[in-house]
């Protein structure tokens, strides 16, 4: 049996490269990994972490606005962007840190640099090193994807939102995808003019119908301006700051700043893969079986570079399964990747689980659709008009819940329980038969009719 450096060599040390060579190790393996920017990736340095703690403190500006309702007076307050944003980058760190002292803590050797595979078990570290291993395991990530348009490197993506040195008086955003609305309802709470610029005429695609529009209608009356079956033509730097942009059917304006969120492509170039001949799919990703393993046997993929499902704690099961299968002492097993719940934290955020009502209706035919439509005891107190939508819906021959969505303020906290019960395949009648928690916004889902 040949010798190798290393029985584990891992690209990418973001949340499926991590744990993968974290539980790896800890079934004994000899691991390294290699990363050539932070530790922690997209989810923890650019992404869901920062970006949550963004939507908390934009969270605030409704809370002020509301807090008069509740008897509260604050004087003029006063919103510090600079504070928010160092505070944020500082806890990124924080979390990066921590994310470090695990991999050492179960002898992980990190290399803080880029790898590419330069040959059958061969790996040469951008310092010229060159190692081998037994196994490879690629988890790149994805990157932000950029759309063709003239002046397409004048606008920032969501690598750069968080690092921006002001805020935007006025900001246009491309995409009509998860971290479009999320940053129009960060940008919007912190006083910016937010637009919203969509190739097609659908926000959210793959949401259920009745949540989009019902996030359309608030993120209207919030001020968001929406154009849709727009494209961009041109954006070109303006000599007193800012760019002028010119969007299909409409007139040039200026903005402070373009923000692109039009998908993300998975991170497959320069990673020596035709080298070994590791297939690619369509989309440039890896292609890979159902416990993660490319056509070449000893190189394996988790996480958004293999495209399947773009979502951190799916990255993590991908990266938990590959590393139990391969070498814990248990039965291979894989992934399930149905019936996965997801959030859109847009102000109010959306979260769901399972089919839509469209969707059930062509898979199943039959379908029974509850419905609750509400305006939150807080929203009534303090004199907003914004209503919540819960949807539930149900297979007409056996009852079973097969889509739950939501569109509340803590929509996606409630979810998360929620997923649980359709994942286990219950009922409609096993939701009647649970006593509802009162006064919450959750009762709602034992109560919908
Ligand atoms: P999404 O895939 O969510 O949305 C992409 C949007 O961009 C769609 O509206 C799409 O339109 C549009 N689009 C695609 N290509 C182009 C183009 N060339 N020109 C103009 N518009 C285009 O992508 P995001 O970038 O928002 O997010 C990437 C992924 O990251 C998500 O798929 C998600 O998996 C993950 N993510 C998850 C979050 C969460 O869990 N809360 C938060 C942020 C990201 P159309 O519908 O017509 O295709």
């Amino acid at each position: 049996m040949a010798d190798y450096d290393y029985d584990l060599f891992t690209i990418g040390a973001g949340s499926g490269g991590v744990r993968a060579s974290r539980i790896a190790a800890a079934h004994g393996a000899k691991v390294a990994v290699a990363e050539e920017h932070r530790v922690g990736g997209t989810c923890v340095i650019r992404g869901c972490v920062p970006k949550k703690m963004l939507v908390y403190g934009a969270q605030f500006a409704e809370d002020l606005e509301d807090c008069r309702k509740f008897g509260w007076e604050i004087d003029n307050p006063q919103f510090d962007w600079i504070t928010l944003r160092d505070n944020v980058l500082a806890d990124v760190t924080r979390i990066e840190g921590a994310y470090t002292d695990t991999l050492e803590s179960h002898n992980v050797e990190i290399f803080k640099e880029r790898a590419e595979i330069t040959g059958d078990h061969e790996i040469t570290l951008a310092s010229g090193k060159v190692v081998t291993a037994e196994r490879i395991l690629i988890a790149t990530g994805a990157q932000p994807r950029l759309p063709d348009c003239e002046g397409v490197e004048h606008g920032i993506t969501s690598n750069e939102a968080f690092h921006l040195d002001e805020l935007p008086k006025k900001v246009i955003i491309a995409g009509g995808g998860y971290i479009a609305n999320e940053f129009a309802g960060i940008f919007n709470e912190f006083g910016s003019r937010v637009k919203l610029v969509n190739r097609g005429d659908q926000l959210l695609r793959g949401y259920d119908e009745a949540l989009r529009d019902r996030l359309l209608q608030i993120s209207m009356t919030k001020g968001i301006e929406f154009k849709f079956n727009t494209v961009f033509e041109y954006i070109k730097p303006c000599d007193e700051g800012g760019y002028f942009v010119k969007l299909s059917d409409c007139d040039e304006e200026r903005v402070d700043l373009v923000m692109f969120a039009v998908g993300r492509t998975p991170n497959t170039g320069g990673l020596g893969l035709d080298t070994v001949g590791v297939e690619l799919g369509d989309n440039g990703e890896i292609k890979v079986d159902e416990f993660s393993k490319t056509n070449v046997d000893y190189i394996y993929a988790v996480g958004d570079v293999t495209d399947r499902v773009q979502l951190t704690p799916v990255a993590i099961r991908e990266g938990q399964a590959f590393a139990d299968s391969v070498f814990g002492d248990g039965k291979p097993y894989s992934v399930d990747h149905s019936c996965i719940p997801s959030a859109v934290f847009s102000h109010p955020p959306i979260a769901s689980v399972g089919m839509t009502e469209g969707e059930a209706k062509n898979k199943l035919g039959g379908v029974r659709v509850y419905q609750s439509d509400f305006r939150p005891m807080k929203n009534v107190l303090a004199g907003r008009s914004e209503r919540s939508l819960f949807k539930m819906i149900c297979d007409a021959s056996d009852d079973r819940i097969v889509g739950i969505h939501m569109i509340a303020p803590e929509a996606p906290e409630m979810m998360q329980a929620a997923a649980i019960a359709v994942k286990a395949g219950l009922t409609k009648a096993d939701f009647d038969a649970t006593t509802a928690i009162h006064p919450t916004m959750a009762e709602e889902l034992v109560l919908m009719r």
